[in-house]
């Protein structure tokens, strides 16, 4: 019998009511401090458009570091293994916005989906594209066009807090440069990094704009070959070593999913072959990642069965 994946959507919704005020909303970002805790949605899409959501899956909110992953797709699909020259692709073990481990490591950051990381990959993209307003249009472009929204936008607002804010990424960004692993003009590429990360998408719009990456890079329902399956497959195993900072290893002991977070409360996941899945609640846990997302994901994979494990 086909699973009713309504039916279980609807009882994690139920079962996580007495968790979503746990973990506290991001406020080093002050602009994120003002979202309300207590809001939760979940959606799963299917490789044939077929769509269920629970909770407030039309709100939309700030997707942060998830957007690192299309940034990733971008630069990898442009540069492919030269990339690896300035980024590498091991877990941090470190929070996402750690400066420690990249002074002893020459300013070439772990991995793609820590801050100094995605740092590099925006300033790859701009050293391509020319142009900083260019690059960014690119990367909206490409996240339109994956999610099927072709008016998603970046929240200003939520990008010039974070710019305010934003001495720990601009030190990133020029402990970068010192070691010469940063190409652009530092200011320039730290915003278009705050504008990316300042998307603001729903549940059903991140579910959609990651079914490419649960089927080999080809989105199932237009057919459009969006990266190669070898690359896919790279930045599905990225997403899972790396996709939680240093609670990754935890994340695929309890989920079993490649998926990223962001500080917005958002999570995207993929079951290769299977679906996407975007979750949203804003209240995070110490590690930066949302704390009833995670349990909501942990509480699917369970009741499904679905892991790559
Ligand atoms: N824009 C955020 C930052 O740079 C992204 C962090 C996150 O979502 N983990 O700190």
């Amino acid at each position: 019998m086909p699973m009713n994946y309504q039916q279980i959507l609807n009882e994690i919704y139920e079962e996580i009511q007495p968790e979503l005020l746990r973990g506290k909303v991001a406020d080093y970002i002050p602009a994120l401090a003002e979202v309300e805790k207590g809001q939760f949605a979940m959606t799963v899409t299917l490789a044939d458009g077929t769509v269920y959501s629970v909770g407030d899956s039309k709100k939309a909110f700030s997707i942060q570091s998830i957007s690192k992953v299309f940034t990733f797709t971008l630069a990898l699909d442009i540069y492919s293994k030269e990339l690896y020259k300035r980024v590498g692709v091991e877990p941090s073990g470190n929070p996402f916005n750690s400066l420690v481990q990249l002074e002893y490591e020459n300013g070439i950051p772990r991995n793609p989906f820590i801050n100094a990381g995605a740092i590099t990959i925006t300033d790859s993209l701009i050293s391509y594209y020319k142009d900083e307003y260019k690059t960014l249009e690119v990367i909206m472009n490409f996240i339109r066009e994956i999610s099927g929204n072709p008016t998603l936008s970046f929240d200003q607002v939520v990008a010039n807090s974070e710019m305010e804010h934003g001495d720990r990424n601009l030190a990133l960004a020029r402990l970068m440069k010192s070691f010469g692993n940063f190409e652009n003009d530092v200011l320039g590429s730290v915003m278009t990094y705050f504008k990316h990360c300042a998307i603001t998408m729903n549940t059903e719009e991140l579910s959609r704009s990651m079914l490419f990456l649960a089927f080999g890079g080809t989105d199932p329902i237009s057919g459009k070959v969006f990266v190669s399956t070898r690359k896919a497959k790279r930045i599905n195993a990225v997403m899972l070593t790396c996709g939680h900072y240093d609670a990754s290893g935890e994340f695929a002991f309890h989920v079993g999913l490649p998926a990223k977070s962001g500080v917005g409360g958002g999570i995207a996941a993929v079951v290769p072959g299977v679906m996407s899945i975007a979750v949203w609640s804003p209240a995070l846990n110490k590690y930066g990642n949302s704390h009833s997302g995670t349990l909501a994901l942990e509480k699917f994979t369970t009741k499904t069965g679905l892991s790559i494990f």
